[in-house]
């Protein structure tokens, strides 16, 4: 895009995330996902006349959760009002959510971009009941309605417009969905719609203050989508921009067939709610004492444990940012090393060995725990040149997975264990530079890269247990004869 450098993009995103209640927002129903269309509707999902809300105390929790995650101000008088529309995917005519008061207002996520570190400022988190779904693909003719989904709890979280590329989106809707799964407040599942996203999207000359007319992609359903649908919108309103045209304020949907967005409708002025403070629920306040709770309840952050593991354990940017990835995988990571000291090592085998294993149909963490102290000591036995790596990961890993027990005992019962006697590599050694003659010509005119080759020969013919650094000093003293 020739244009480019002259325009920045500005970007906002709004995004719904499903909470986890097992129950919907307001009722009893079942939140479950794949049940059969319109099972889960009770009267009050329905709205149907003298039916009464409550409030799912567990939805509130969830959302002050990750505002206090975040780093938000949570507001202690809060009341939900409704937000009057027709839609055919809403059966009271209304959806309640909040209006004034935001049960989280502000905060910041961190992404961590190629320029650095940046701050993503919120605008605030609120509370809201979801819709239910429009099935416009399984007729020619008609639409089909799956109520299931409304009433359930989300929280929809906005950001300031403070985002300015695609790229950043992509880094924040996957910090987002770390941090809720994290948290334990929502699946973040995107093919089954528990994490959605709109993204906001204008252009300015650099150097503007003012914001540009913007455009609105709606309900973007994967990382890549979002990626896609902002890259697009920007070169489309740069476009726009550069031959003269004007942009209209519109709300767009994305295609993810050929990767662009096209107009739903052009945005009518303000868009009239109607909002008010719903009557069948009461406010409902928060207490200091309450919050406190909640926070002390949170678990320790993936970035907290970044700094952490870099300090203490002297890792790098890389295996911090893989081993946070996943609490249960942290949480594994932390367990191993309160047992041995080994910690580069245990990185190393838990993104390796450990998440291959982890891939294969039968694992589980259960099974991880209750090896744990044979893994650590197999790590041990690597890292004290008694295995080999290739060996301890490829074979013995595997045979304590299948029968917990002793690496140990077994390397020694199946005649496993790296030989440190220099006769026995000897033999191994001479063994090779027998079988090569012409490499040994090679090697000795100068070819010294085939050293390489020579101890791969040793490993293979003494089944991995010659100590690689021996063999190899080994060797260069023989070829050098
Ligand atoms: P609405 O509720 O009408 O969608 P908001 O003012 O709440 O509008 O903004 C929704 C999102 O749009 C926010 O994330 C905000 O940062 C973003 N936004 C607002 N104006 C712009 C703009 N001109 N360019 C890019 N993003 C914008
Ligand atoms: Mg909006």
């Amino acid at each position: 895009m020739t244009h480019s450098s002259k325009y920045e993009a500005v970007i906002g995103l709004e995004i719904h995330a499903q909470l986890a209640t097992q129950t919907k927002l307001f009722c009893g129903d079942s939140t479950a996902f794949g049940a059969a269309p319109n099972t889960q509707i009770s009267p009050i999902t329905m709205g149907h006349p003298g039916t009464l809300p409550k409030t799912n105390e567990k939805a509130i929790e969830y959302a002050i959760t990750m505002g206090l995650a975040c780093g938000s101000v949570i507001e202690l008088n809060n009341y939900f009002a409704r937000k009057n529309y027709f839609y055919p995917d809403l059966p009271k005519g209304y959806q309640i959510s909040q209006h004034t008061t935001p049960i989280c207002v502000g905060g910041t996520v961190r992404i961590k971009t190629l320029e650095g570190e940046k701050d993503i400022q919120l605008n605030r988190i609120h509370l809201e009941e979801d819709a239910g779904k429009s099935i416009h693909d399984l007729s020619e003719t008609a639409t089909y309605i799956d109520l299931n989904r409304a009433g359930t709890p989300l929280i929809e979280l906005v950001t300031e417009p403070c985002l300015h590329s695609a790229d950043e989106a992509f880094l924040f809707v996957t910090e987002i969905r770390k941090l809720v799964r994290w948290l334990g407040v929502c699946d973040g599942n995107m093919e089954e719609g528990s994490l959605r996203c709109d993204a906001n999207i204008s252009i300015r000359l650099k150097g503007e203050d003012r914001l540009g007319t913007r455009v609105e992609v709606k309900n973007l359903n994967s990382i890549r989508n979002i990626k896609k649908a902002i890259e697009f919108e920007i070169e489309r309103l740069i476009e726009i921009t550069e031959t003269g045209g004007t942009i209209l304020q519109q709300t767009r949907s994305f295609d993810a067939n050929n990767d662009t967005t096209f107009s739903i409708r052009d945005k009518e002025d303000a868009n009239d709610y109607r909002y008010f403070p719903d009557p069948d629920l009461a406010p409902f306040h928060l207490t200091n004492e309450s919050i406190e709770a909640l926070r002390a309840k949170l678990p320790t952050l993936p970035n907290a444990l970044q700094k952490q593991w870099k300090t203490n354990f002297k890792l790098s940017h890389y295996d911090v940012e893989q081993l946070s990835e996943n609490k249960e995988e942290a949480a594994y990571f932390i367990q191993l090393t309160a047992l041995s000291a080994h910690y580069k090592a245990i990185a190393n085998w838990i993104l390796g060995p450990i998440r291959a294993y982890l891939n294969e149909p039968n694992a589980s963490y259960e099974k991880l725990v209750t090896i744990q102290p044979y893994l650590v000591e197999l790590i041990e036995l690597v890292e004290t040149n008694q295995l080999n790596f290739s060996v301890a990961s490829n074979k013995i890993f595997k045979e304590i997975i299948a029968v917990p027990q002793s690496p140990l005992q077994y390397a020694t019962a199946h005649n496993l264990l790296q030989s440190n006697s220099a006769d026995e590599i000897e033999n191994w050694v001479n063994q090779v530079i027998a079988k090569h003659p012409e490499k040994v010509i090679e090697y000795k005119k100068g070819k010294k890269g085939l050293i390489g080759l020579f101890v791969g020969e040793v490993k293979k013919i003494s089944q991995g247990k010659a100590d690689p650094k021996l063999s190899t000093s080994l060797l260069e003293k023989k070829l050098a004869e």
